[in-house]
């Protein structure tokens, strides 16, 4: 089996699943809870913290457990407005972005909120000279991924802080990191940001927890209210088994960040050189500025459907696009904000890799694609 689908989600990893089960064998208890087995789960849930702030280059109290990516999105958009009555009532962010981020957008119109969007330069990023005239309509909330979960383009979120700083600089900025935490370097005080969402899930942690990070300088009104964990920000009983897992997966992601970053973008390279050795017509999809862990591709003249069954066949797993997402059949709503044709459309394919995939997986990939190829 050879699994190149981990921007939907990846498997997890051994040091995590050792994590998950020494929680539930022996840190089972309630982390409010005042006697020893409470004490024992909050100390390692301080643990945790400490290694997610060490990743995001942040304090530990500026990180807050959730359930994933989308729940800390929806946390920031609709309780920025609620805490800080005072900014303009809008949303800057791209049409690029997640639905967690988009669909929350559309929910909060209701409540009065705008949205405004970001157009794309043809090469898939965010467009700087239109981003400028938005900003000069803020103070409000700025809203970005940092790593299209679709094409995999950066944005280049330390410019868009300066230009924020020049612009409006009373303006708060948001960073949906879920495609890029513990595979790009993040730091959250060198980026200049407030507030920044991701899951565990997608760097081989478990499914069922996230994070959200608050800068000490900024606020938020929270989503669930209650027992007041989490410093008040995310009431509800701590999932601890998954938070130690999430942890020990950050942990090992992030100690070999940059060496696993030069491998995969190897990887890459071997698999398109595969590609190449193989005379499969192709064409790249992801801009020149985009993560190695996410290629869009389109293969000449094939359906993009289609191949993913052919392949799912010889048990090779990619996707047509994001799995998380509503798109109809063939209407990637990214690319056709790239402006891409609807024939290379109709025929791209999502291939993301992990710290795992090796060579021999993809130069296999390649061959197998390659007769899938020449069944159209
Ligand atoms: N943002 C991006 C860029 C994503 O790729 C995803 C999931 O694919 C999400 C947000 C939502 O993550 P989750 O489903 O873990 O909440």
């Amino acid at each position: 089996m050879i699994y190149l689908d981990n921007a939907s989600t990846t498997f997890v990893c051994d040091e995590a699943k050792e994590q998950i089960l020494n929680a539930l064998q022996n840190y089972f208890g309630n982390p409010s809870s005042l006697h020893s087995f409470g004490l024992k789960a909050r100390n390692e849930l301080k643990k945790s913290r400490k290694d997610l702030s060490k990743a995001l280059g942040c304090e530990e109290r500026e990180i807050i457990f959730t359930s994933c990516a989308t729940e800390s999105i929806n946390t920031v958009l609709k309780g920025f407005f609620q805490i800080y009555p005072r900014a303009n009532k809008r949303i800057l962010t791209s049409k690029i972005e997640h639905n967690a981020t988009l669909k929350t957008c559309n929910y909060l119109k209701e409540a009065g909120i705008e949205t405004d969007f970001v157009g794309l330069t043809p090469d898939g990023l965010i467009c700087e000279d239109e981003l400028i005239q938005k900003l000069k309509l803020l103070p409000g909330l700025i809203s970005l991924m940092h790593v299209n979960n679709e094409t995999g383009a950066i944005t280049d979120i330390k410019r868009i802080a300066s230009l924020r700083d020049e612009f409006s600089p009373e303006s708060f900025i948001h960073i949906d990191a879920a495609q890029s935490l513990g595979k790009l370097p993040i730091n959250t005080k060198e980026m200049g940001i407030n507030y920044l969402s991701a899951s565990s899930h997608k760097l081989h942690g478990p499914k069922g927890v996230g994070v959200l990070f608050v800068n000490k300088n900024a606020k938020i009104i929270p989503l669930l209210h209650g027992g007041g964990q989490e410093d008040s920000y995310r009431s509800g009983t701590e999932n601890t088994p998954c938070i130690f897992g999430f942890s020990a997966a950050m942990r090992v992601a992030h100690t070999s960040l940059e060496e696993n970053l030069k491998r995969v973008n190897e990887i890459r390279d071997t698999f398109l050189d595969s590609l190449i050795k193989n005379a499969v017509k192709f064409q790249i999809n992801s801009p020149e500025l985009s993560s190695p862990y996410i290629l869009n591709i389109s293969f000449f003249k094939v359906k993009a459907e289609v191949l993913v069954h052919i392949l799912e066949r010889e048990e090779i797993y990619i996707s047509t696009g994001s799995a998380c997402s509503d798109k109809k059949k063939g209407n990637n709503r990214i690319l056709v904000e790239m402006g891409l044709k609807k024939d290379r459309i109709e025929s791209s394919v999502r291939i993301s890799f992990s710290r795992y995939t090796t060579k021999e997986d993809v130069i296999k990939a390649a061959a197998i694609i390659k007769n899938a190829v020449l069944k159209f």
